[in-house]
């Protein structure tokens, strides 16, 4: 017999994952008190617009936050701009800045990631900016004005993003990257020279293979040297070079922490009546057979809802394969897998015409794919990487065959190791 439902429902991180949480709970009939605390001063609304039409100027503030009355509706009580210092497992206590204790009976982190700081001298100068919420895509649309000259640093998916808002802005743009080509580490070098090619065209200034040494300027950036000895004259740099779990709420006590907050398929942690979800779990995944952090909003959002299944003593499991998306200029750029190594490329469409999907294989089985501005065939792609399916790499190239069929015709593999 599962455990009671808890009465008292604590969620700590108000975004995609806690939100999620919230309204599953009450959707799955939840009937106790859920209390949502969250550090910033928003409401819950959906980070990946920060990047993208927001940044762009094309999206209001209303389009980003999801609407307030969703709580009250839910009957969730919100509060924000509440920073909860450390979970007191012992006493079934969060205490927040400040010394105040709420008791739960039951308790989801979603406390997400916090970006990573570049340390070499200067980072703290004015103009060094760097997005991860509403305050810091505001900054950067600030500063980044027509003829302005920006420096990115980092070509992941949020330099990338950044780069293409800040041309579409009208700014001047520079990147940094200490890799071969941009989103090198995710899709490999082919795929990344189509990136490449796509910024370069749409004018950034790219120098790659290039770190950052300092920033330099009187109070104000106005220059990054690079490890070659580069100077960069700029008005405004921002950084994006990856980001790290937010775990410090539970420093000290037994819930076991190693990249990211651990949990089972059902979100548990090693604590009973501890869950966590979202950015900051590093969940096991039954389909990949390990453990797997992913930073994907659709991720987030699923795993708050098994979390909230967890709760009400219901069975649903997190299997569902990573997929994520990035629109740069455009490019919608769909990526769905398990970021694992791969020993064969196979492209189907033109890497020209910046139309086609590239399948990454391992062992003849499709372990992750990326799609530029060819959704649909990722989408029937998923259940290829789902049944570890060995497909034959000249039926997966040619456009005319239906990649439903393939996995009708693939004999399924062994399990992943
Ligand atoms: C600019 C940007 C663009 C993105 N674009 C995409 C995209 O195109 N596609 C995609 O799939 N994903 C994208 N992502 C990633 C996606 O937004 C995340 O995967 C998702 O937001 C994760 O949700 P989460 O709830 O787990 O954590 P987060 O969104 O990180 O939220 C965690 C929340 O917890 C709060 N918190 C942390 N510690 C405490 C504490 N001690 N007390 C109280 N509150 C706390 C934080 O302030 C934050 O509000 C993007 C992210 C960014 C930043």
């Amino acid at each position: 017999m599962s455990a009671p439902a808890p009465s008292r429902v604590v969620i700590v991180g108000a975004s995609a994952a806690g939100r999620s949480a919230a309204v599953a709970l009450r959707e799955g009939g939840h009937e106790g008190e859920v209390i949502l605390l969250g550090e910033e001063p928003d409401p819950p609304y959906d980070r990946p617009q920060l990047s993208k039409e927001y940044l762009r100027g094309h999206a209001a503030l209303d389009d980003v936050i999801r609407p307030l009355r969703l709580f009250p509706e839910h009957a969730i009580e919100t509060r924000l701009g509440v920073r909860v210092r450390r979970v007191l497992p012992d006493e079934q206590a969060v205490e927040l800045e400040g010394g105040e204790r709420v008791g739960y009976d039951g308790l989801l982190l979603a406390t997400g990631v916090r970006n990573r700081r570049l340390r070499v001298p200067g980072a703290e100068l004015e103009g060094v900016l760097d997005l991860r919420d509403v305050a810091g895509s505001d900054r950067i649309r600030a500063a980044a004005t027509r003829g302005r000259r920006a420096v990115v640093v980092g070509m992941g998916f949020i330099g990338c993003e950044v780069a293409a808002a800040l041309r579409h802005l009208g700014a001047e743009v520079i990147a940094v990257e200490p890799l071969a080509v941009p989103l090198e580490r995710g899709l490999g070098e082919t795929v990344g020279r189509v990136v490449e090619g796509l910024h370069r065209d749409h004018g950034v200034d790219l120098r790659l293979g290039e770190g950052v040494s300092a920033f330099e300027g009187a109070g104000r950036v106005e220059r990054v040297m690079t490890r070659d000895g580069a100077a960069i004259d700029c008005d405004l740099v921002v950084v994006g070079v990856g980001v790290e779990p937010a775990v410090e709420t539970v420093a000290g006590t037994a819930v076991e922490v190693d990249d990211g907050i651990l949990v089972d398929e059902r979100c548990r942690t090693s604590v009973p009546g501890i869950l966590a979800a979202g950015d900051v779990a590093r969940h096991h995944h039954p389909v990949a057979g390990r453990h797997l952090r992913v930073e994907h909003w659709q991720n987030a959002v699923q795993q708050g809802k098994v979390a909230a299944s967890t709760m009400l003593g219901g069975d649903a499991v997190h299997d569902e394969i990573p997929w994520f998306w990035s629109d740069q200029y455009d490019c919608n750029i769909q990526y769905a897998g398990f970021a694992e190594p791969w020993d064969r490329l196979v492209v189907r469409g033109s890497l020209e015409e910046r139309r086609f999907t590239a399948f990454q294989l391992r062992e003849g089985r499709v372990v992750a794919a990326v799609a530029i501005n060819q959704g649909r065939d990722l989408r029937r792609t998923v259940p290829l990487i789902r049944a570890g399916a060995v497909v034959d790499p000249e039926r997966l190239a040619d456009p005319g065959v239906d990649l439903r069929s393939l996995l009708t015709q693939a004999p399924s593999g062994p399990p992943r190791a």
